[in-house]
């Protein structure tokens, strides 16, 4: 990639998204192209279309997806399905079209299955069934994976697939009812200590085991592979290091500052087990995350408090 070389983040607005346009910006890149979902609807065909033959982007990363926690994964399991299988069709079926130079697929670590060996080696894809809960997100991100491999290999197109772990960060959703299990934490410490109140429920038993990445972190590994990873194969990004949803709760209660109990609802699903990415082949390739889960959660919850603060 060269500093003027043209580059079209999609997803710009969300909390992966934003995190690669600053690093690109950080490292100088001057035609980093974007549009706001209101002017481009990745889902519609022949408006993706259109900006692939106007634009004519050399890099691509895709990084829109329609995502959601446990809950909003099993309630929209339509959504999930079809829009994330309509943005990726568009953009890499016209990032092949218009030639892109390279494209950059952002998938999950849903997409494992559910009982696999721990660490999820990227080998393990295809190897057992899903979780129930994600199932129509995962099958959307393995319909990706493989469309980029198809396209590698019919057309010889140099689009390549990284699978991050649970990320966390800068513009992070914190909805009560449909965001991932750390923001919701995040927003619920928050409000019960500002509340005064005694409990803080958890979803599920607090034993499933999770894994997560500060998205700048991600946005680094991303900036990387796109200069030096070419392979075919899927690969992992992630920290290697997991811990307990309790541990992390009892993480996020220190940090927030909440004195009262923890209360487990044992009525919600826990979901996978547990989900710890195996993250040799990225160490092989030369890069390692930075920010460790203590120090992301303050930057988290500051950020959290900058947009959200009740007071
Ligand atoms: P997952 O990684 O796809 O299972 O998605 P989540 O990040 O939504 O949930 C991870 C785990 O955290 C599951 O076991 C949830 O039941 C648990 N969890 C505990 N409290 C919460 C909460 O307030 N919100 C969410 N989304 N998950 C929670």
């Amino acid at each position: 990639m060269e500093k003027n070389s043209k580059i079209f983040v999609a997803g710009h607005k969300g909390m992966v998204g934003s995190a690669i346009v600053r690093k690109l910006e950080k490292e100088g890149y001057t035609n980093i192209i974007t549009r706001n979902s209101s002017i481009l609807d990745l889902r519609n065909q022949q408006a993706v279309a259109d900006f692939f033959a106007l634009e004519k982007p050399e890099y691509v990363f895709l990084a829109a997806a329609k995502v959601g926690g446990i809950i909003a994964n099993n309630t929209y399991r339509a959504d999930f399905l079809y829009e994330n299988l309509s943005i990726q069709n568009n953009v890499i079926h016209h990032a092949y079209v218009n030639g892109v130079t390279k494209l950059m697929f952002l998938g999950s670590s849903c997409i494992y299955p559910k009982l696999a060996p721990q660490p999820l080696k990227e080998e393990y894809l295809l190897t057992g069934l899903l979780e129930e809960t994600n199932e129509p997100y995962a099958i959307a991100k393995i319909a990706g994976i493989k469309m980029c491999d198809a396209y590698r290999s019919q057309y010889g197109c140099n689009f390549i697939s990284v699978m991050p772990t649970n990320l966390y960060g800068y513009n992070d959703n914190y909805h009560p009812q449909n965001s991932h299990v750390l923001p919701a934490l995040i927003r619920k410490f928050d409000e019960a200590k500002k509340n005064g109140d005694a409990t803080v429920t958890v979803w599920g038993s607090g034993s499933p085991k999770r894994e997560f990445l500060f998205a700048d972190d991600l946005a680094e590994a991303c900036y990387f592979l796109m200069q030096t990873y070419n392979e075919p194969n899927l690969i992992n990004i992630g920290t290697g290091e997991d811990l307990s949803i309790k541990e992390l709760a009892l993480l996020i209660k220190d940090i927030v500052g909440f004195k009262g109990e923890l209360v487990f609802d044992t009525t919600k699903p826990d979901g996978t087990p547990r989900k710890l990415m195996d993250v040799s082949k990225l160490h092989q390739q030369g890069w390692k995350h930075k920010i460790e889960l203590k120090e992301g959660l303050s930057l988290a919850y500051q950020d959290f408090l900058s947009k959200n603060s009740l007071a």
